[in-house]
């Protein structure tokens, strides 16, 4: 670990490294945005990157971002869903949520915008696309995303689409790994030729902590990263990604 260890210099690290792998395949060092994702971490963390400049935060819990919305009212945070949401905490993301970048079935887009139609708000949307075979990965299946991206420009006016979003295989395999940026990305330029009006396809969200440079090499517009800016987490990935009731509780 660097001597200097706080969430600033470690900001400034990774912003380094988000520059380096997009000048180091020819795209443009500002190319890449950084989303701080501060799940698990309190008041204290995320005051410090607020300070260090961050204004958008990514959580995957609605539960979690109700909690932490009032008492960091004054920072002038926007907060990112980034995680699985259940369709009864749509109310949640629709009244405190900038934008949901795990927006992955229709029956949740159809229970936000009924939400956000109450309150009067519209928010930006990224479609998240299961693009590994994992069977534990949540995610549109790609062959539903046409369909997906029709039903939403004609009938969800508060969910404005901007992008996809994936998480890739949890593999130490970097070729495994890589293929599934490359999926997305395939699956954008594919889905831009259906030119669907109302819909915008500029942003890829994705790469994590562990794989963020190979993302950025394929063509992620942002990058959501946790354990690097804010250190590791005390529970383990099935706390985030519960397949079971059980593991989401503990
Ligand atoms: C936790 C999380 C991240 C960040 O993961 P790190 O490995 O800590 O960088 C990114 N995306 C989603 C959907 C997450 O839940």
């Amino acid at each position: 670990m660097n001597q200097d260890s706080s969430i600033a210099s470690r900001l400034a690290q990774v912003q380094d490294r988000i520059r380096n792998a997009a000048l180091k395949v020819g795209r443009a060092a500002d190319s890449v945005t950084l989303l701080p994702v501060s799940k698990t971490f309190g008041e204290e963390a995320i005051r410090e990157a607020v300070k260090a400049g961050v204004r958008r935060f990514g959580e995957n819990k609605a539960q979690e971002i109700r909690s932490k919305y009032e008492p960091l009212a004054d920072c002038g945070i926007e907060w990112v869903m980034i995680g699985h949401l259940q369709t009864n905490k749509a109310k949640d993301v629709a009244r405190m949520a900038s934008e949901i970048q795990s927006l992955d079935r229709i029956d949740l887009a159809i229970a936000l915008d009924r939400r956000l139609q109450q309150e009067g708000r519209a928010i930006d949307a990224l479609v998240q696309v299961k693009t590994s075979s994992e069977p534990s990965k949540y995610g549109l299946p790609p062959e539903e995303l046409p369909g997906f991206l029709r039903q939403v420009a004609r009938d969800l006016p508060t969910l404005r689409i901007k992008g996809l979003m994936t998480l890739a295989i949890n593999a130490k395999d970097e070729a495994a790994v890589r293929a599934c940026f490359r999926k997305l990305r395939d699956l954008r330029d594919q889905m831009r030729q259906e030119a669907i009006a109302g819909i915008e396809l500029d942003r890829l969200s994705m790469g994590m902590s562990g794989d963020f440079e190979i993302a950025v090499e394929e063509g992620s517009t942002e990058v959501r990263i946790g354990t690097a800016i804010f250190g590791g987490r005390i529970y383990g990935d099935d706390y985030y990604w519960p397949e079971n009731p059980a593991a989401a509780r503990r």
